[in-house]
């Protein structure tokens, strides 16, 4: 057993262990793949002091930071159920997909999550070649250029705002015959001179060179048309899914979109189990967000853990 575990190895993750190996008690981590989004990252701008870095080189920098103590990482460990302690001060269990069991007094819950794809042709093959899903990481690498963005809820719209400022041209590409974001941002939206909406529109395929996207093509749903817009990048945003299927019946809150639910020190609604992250109801989904709010994780568990006599 430990006393801490926690579950998931990306920025989050590994910032949390560092933090409680530190106060000295026993730390796991458990990670399905270690690293997480970060190794499917190319360049990274916005890691502060670091101004450019790659994601498969700070995921081995992470390594190497929590290889530096002796926390045991298990790599590849897939958890599929969490046993909440039946006391305060109790062990948690989590039960791995491999038939393992393990234990800790407190669990730091950071599994992270994964945009919604398309999944139509070209989207896999040009991710990172003019496929993004980040308007903050990416955007200021289409300065002057054409791009779509594609999903017409909060955060399409909030993107196509965001990147109206920086690119040349934002088509805002939405399957439903409206829009479903705030009217206000909605509004905002229309204020802008370089931004194109089409409604009722189902994109079917991105097209590349080869080497890099040139454009999209949607049928249009009213006149069942097949259209096509030449571009730069296309940013999909229909949708972050917090990776939290395992927790469903384990008692941990989680919101109306799934993510737990945690307060301003990182605690979920049971004693002795803490969440940081993309996971979370955090807003901002970034790499230094993610490892300050699992450092503010940690030291929660630390806080926890000299509180709380041992059942
Ligand atoms: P994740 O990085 O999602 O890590 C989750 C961890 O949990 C992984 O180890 C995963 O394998 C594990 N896990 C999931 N389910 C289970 C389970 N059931 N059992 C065990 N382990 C599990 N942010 C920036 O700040 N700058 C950028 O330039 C940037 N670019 C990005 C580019 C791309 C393509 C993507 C996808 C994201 C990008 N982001 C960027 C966002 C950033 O990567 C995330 O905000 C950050 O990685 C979140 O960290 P996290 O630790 O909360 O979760």
């Amino acid at each position: 057993p430990f006393e801490v575990l926690v579950v998931g190895g990306g920025p989050a993750g590994n910032a949390a262990a560092i933090y409680t190996i530190r106060k000295g008690f026993s730390t796991g981590i458990a990670a399905e793949r270690f690293g997480g989004q970060v190794a499917d990252t190319m360049g990274i701008e916005n890691f502060i002091s670091v101004p450019y870095t790659e994601g498969p080189k700070l995921v081995a920098q992470m390594q190497q930071h929590v290889g530096e103590y002796d926390i045991d990482l298990m790599d590849r460990a897939v958890a599929q159920q969490l046993i909440p302690a039946k006391e305060a001060g109790g062990m948690h269990e989590v039960k791995l997909s491999n038939g393992a069991s393990l234990k800790a007094r407190s669990l730091i819950l950071t599994t992270g999550a994964r945009w919604r794809q398309l999944g139509v042709p070209g989207e896999d093959e040009y991710r990172n070649k003019g496929v993004a899903y980040c308007p903050h990481c990416d955007g200021p690498l289409y300065k002057g250029k054409r791009v779509a963005v594609i999903g017409g809820g909060n955060s399409g719209v909030e993107a196509a705002i965001d990147l109206a400022n920086i690119v040349g041209h934002v088509t805002l590409i939405e399957f439903d015959s409206q829009l479903r974001a705030d009217q206000v941002l909605q509004d905002k939206l229309r204020s802008f001179g370089n931004v194109d909406v089409i409604v009722s529109a189902q994109t079917t395929e991105v097209t590349g060179d080869g080497a890099k996207v040139t454009g999209l093509t949607y049928t249009d749903c009213t006149s069942g048309e097949g259209k096509s817009v030449e571009l730069d990048g296309v940013f999909v945003q229909i949708g972050l899914v917090p990776n939290t299927e395992w927790l469903k019946d384990s008692g941990v809150e989680l919101s109306q979109h799934g993510e737990i639910v945690i307060d301003d020190k990182a605690a979920t609604n049971l004693p002795g189990i803490f969440a940081a992250g993309d996971v979370t109801t955090v807003p901002y989904k970034q790499i230094v967000i993610a490892m300050g709010e699992g450092s503010k994780a940690g030291l929660s568990a630390f806080d926890y853990l000299i509180r709380t006599e041992p059942a």
